[in-house]
């Protein structure tokens, strides 16, 4: 009998890409998002795609039932821009794993997937560009990025008391940040690599010669390409790993070294303004991966710069198509 899995947050950049694997596996799925179907970043037709709104409890039931594994791949979320100006939307997030684990308990799921973030990660570890990497063990104590980060801790813990309580398999992975083809480059709600890549393409195209750069541009991060992170879900959510891990990349650097490459990519130079008032999150991130290795023997490996690339010509694709 086929696999039946529901994704929540299809219609999202890391869901959609969820989807279309599952599906290529071989899975039955459901695809549930509460945009409009025309919004959904991809829309796979073998896929039963619903729109609800999973912060409902009716609704969670409605997408859960008849489906046994499901992916948490919904939240109110966006970039540093959106996360620390609406702190209350993203804590509001909570509904919707709360509901779905409630389902799962009451409708006989057998393995569930939490997307937890990095930005769940005490703020005191972050405060230096040169960090090491953060390790598991910096969860605690709690200084979590305030609104989203808390709301990431607080249903990581729901799955992990689902699971004493309830005996559901469920299996969290703390994502670093994941950037590819098919998410949100513009809006308000994209994160450093596509804005890099969008505010670099605007300049080729409109003529301009500067781009606007948040903080000073030295803060550092890593990035994990998108198809390592649908690789890690599924190594992570079919393995014995009962505790939260970090999935995500440990080539860090700096978002100006980002826009070198975004550059080098174009074969455009900008002059660079800095807009030190603007949000720019913790000073330093990046993964230590010595856990993921040790579980699972593997770990995100793809070269940024190469990530990078396809992202890129993708967002032009879609900049010059929405200009005509
Ligand atoms: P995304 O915004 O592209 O996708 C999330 C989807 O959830 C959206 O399509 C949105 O419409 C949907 N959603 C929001 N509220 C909903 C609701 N009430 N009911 C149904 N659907 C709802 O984000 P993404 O980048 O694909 O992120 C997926 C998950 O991974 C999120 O939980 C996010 O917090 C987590 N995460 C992402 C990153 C990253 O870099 N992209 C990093 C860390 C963690």
């Amino acid at each position: 009998m086929k696999k039946r899995a529901l994704v929540a947050g299809a219609g999202g950049f890391i869901g959609g890409h969820l989807a279309k694997k599952l599906l290529g596996m071989g899975y039955e799925v459901r695809a549930v998002d509460k945009k409009p179907l025309t919004k959904w970043y991809q829309i796979q037709d073998d896929c039963d795609n619903l729109v609800l709104d999973l912060n409902g409890k009716e609704n969670c039931y409605t997408a859960v039932n008849g489906y046994y594994e499901v992916f948490n791949l919904a939240a109110d979320m966006g970039g540093m821009g959106f996360i620390e100006n609406n702190k209350a939307d993203c804590m509001l997030s909570v509904l919707i794993n709360t509901h779905l684990l409630m389902a799962a308990r009451d409708l006989g799921v057998t393995r569930f997937f939490y997307a937890s973030s990095a930005c769940v990660y005490n703020g005191d570890k972050q405060t230096d560009v040169n960090n090491p990497g953060l390790k598991e063990a910096d969860a605690y104590p709690a200084l979590a990025e305030d609104g989203y980060g808390w709301e990431k801790l607080f249903s990581e813990r729901m799955c992990r008391h689902f699971t004493e309580d309830f005996g559901i398999i469920t299996r969290v992975a703390r994502f670093h940040n994941v950037y590819g083809p098919f998410g949100t480059y513009d809006g308000g709600r994209e994160k450093a690599p596509a804005a890099m890549c969008r505010k670099v393409i605007e300049a080729e195209l409109y003529g301009k010669d500067e781009i606007v750069i948040w903080g000073d541009g030295e803060q550092t991060r890593s990035f994990m390409y998108i198809d390592e992170c649908v690789e890690g879900i599924l190594k992570i959510m079919y393995s014995n790993i009962q505790e939260p891990i970090s999935l995500g990349s440990d080539e860090m650097v700096s978002i100006n070294q980002l826009v070198d490459y975004v550059e080098d990519i174009a074969g455009y130079k900008l002059k660079r303004s800095y807009d030190l008032g603007a949000p720019k999150g913790v000073r330093g991130r990046n993964s230590d991966n010595t856990l993921i290795k040790e579980y699972l023997n593997w770990a995100p490996s793809y070269p940024l710069r190469d990530g990078m690339k396809k992202t890129y010509d993708w967002i032009k694709e879609q900049m010059i198509s929405d200009e005509k």
